[in-house]
């Protein structure tokens, strides 16, 4: 293999981590639980098969990083009642079309004749709202940091005066910490998420390392990546240097990138958000300002009190979600709840722990 990611998985390299790994394990002697807070590491460590070659006192969880996984019933059953009361096209990214409302998700809806297209991002949907002047076009967005700062440009930016945005963006930081502070979990180190942190930098997980002695990497995606953001914990549990390490350094910056967060402090004021299954978390979303309201679905459609329920037929997705139980372990995987017919939100997006486990499972398999 050559270009530029080829040394990222390099099997020289990654066979001298692993064997790094290992002995380290041994001088730790506890087993360790570390938890990843992203999508993308749980999809592209299995998809390389990483979790079979570590040893098996690392138990490598993952907790509520796929931001398609985390949105909750409410917010698709919101989006839902605007459609349903008001001449409204929505838009939304394509993996948000099969997440589970209450009755319905936007897929079942868009069936009855619901008016809902799928758009790669915020500058799609307001094309969608210059092009239809005499409807109003709402984006409903969700993400982490990563996303909801490409939504925040458009939020300063745009004047369309038929457009709004659903927003149902969150945030790892404060997130991370509940995870932290739960008596119900037990796990020793965070890998945070790269690209996440490509925008807000290393600096916002210090509090993490510093209030709560806890070991924090900012780990990359490649197998050399997450091995050696592995690596980084097991040698802070080792030596009780609890910190944040960022092994990521060919992208993340520890102060971030410093436009992108002044926009996200600009478009976007702190709020509490509703986690699937997880109820309301403090502090770990992100509304539109006070300043753009007039662009804010929430305030522009009088929405009304609707009692949603994010969990339904079994699905443990709040489990899931935070590393308590493993999709194996919910009876409905790879049954009923497959990634061609989601019954639960971590089964919709291929970024989804248990559509992740389906699909590499499938895989395994047919080999
Ligand atoms: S397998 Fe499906 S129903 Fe079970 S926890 Fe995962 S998403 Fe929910």
């Amino acid at each position: 293999m050559s270009g530029p990611t080829s040394k990222y998985r390099d099997k020289e390299i990654v066979d001298a981590l692993i064997r790094k790994i290992k002995q380290i394990t041994n001088e730790i002697e506890d087993k360790v639980r570390i938890m990843h807070v992203c999508g993308t590491h749980e999809h592209d460590l299995v998809k390389a098969g990483l979790r079979s070659l570590l040893p098996k006192e690392i138990d490598l969880i993952a907790g509520p990083g796929c931001p398609v996984c985390v949105s909750s019933a409410q917010d698709v059953d919101e989006i839902l009642w605007v459609a349903d009361n008001h001449n409204v096209i929505i838009t939304t990214f394509g993996d948000m079309m099969r997440v589970p409302g209450s009755k319905e998700s936007l897929y079942q809806a868009q069936g009855r004749g619901v008016d809902v297209h799928i758009v790669y991002g915020v500058s799609d949907a307001i094309k969608l709202a210059e092009q239809n002047p005499e409807r109003e076009v709402i984006f409903f967005s969700v993400g982490f940091e990563t996303t909801s700062c490409v939504t925040a440009a458009e939020v300063i930016r745009t004047k369309q005066p038929n457009f709004s945005i659903y927003s149902s963006h969150k945030l790892v930081p404060p997130a991370m910490e509940l995870l932290v502070q739960r008596d119900d979990l037990e796990f020793q180190g965070f890998l945070a998420p790269g690209h996440v942190s490509t925008i807000i930098g290393a600096q916002p997980y210090d509090f993490i390392a510093k209030d709560y002695g806890f070991p924090v990497s900012v780990a990359g995606f490649e197998p050399v990546d997450i091995l050696l953001g592995i690596y980084s914990l097991l040698k802070q549990i080792k030596e009780n240097n609890p910190h944040v390490s960022n092994d990521y350094k060919r992208y993340v910056k520890y102060e971030g990138n410093v436009a992108a967060v002044k926009a996200l402090n600009e478009a976007y004021v702190v709020s509490d958000a509703r986690w699937r299954g997880l109820g309301t978390w403090p502090n770990t979303g992100h509304e539109i300002s006070e300043k753009y309201s007039h662009i804010d679905a929430k305030k522009k459609y009088n929405i009304p009190e609707l009692n949603s329920i994010d969990l339904q037929g079994g699905c443990i997705c709040d489990e899931i979600l935070i590393g308590k139980s493993k999709p194996h372990q919910c009876k409905l995987f790879n049954k009923t709840c497959r990634p061609d017919y989601p019954i639960g939100a971590c089964m919709v997006s291929h970024e989804g722990t248990c559509n992740v486990a389906a699909t590499y499972e499938e895989i395994i398999w047919e080999e």
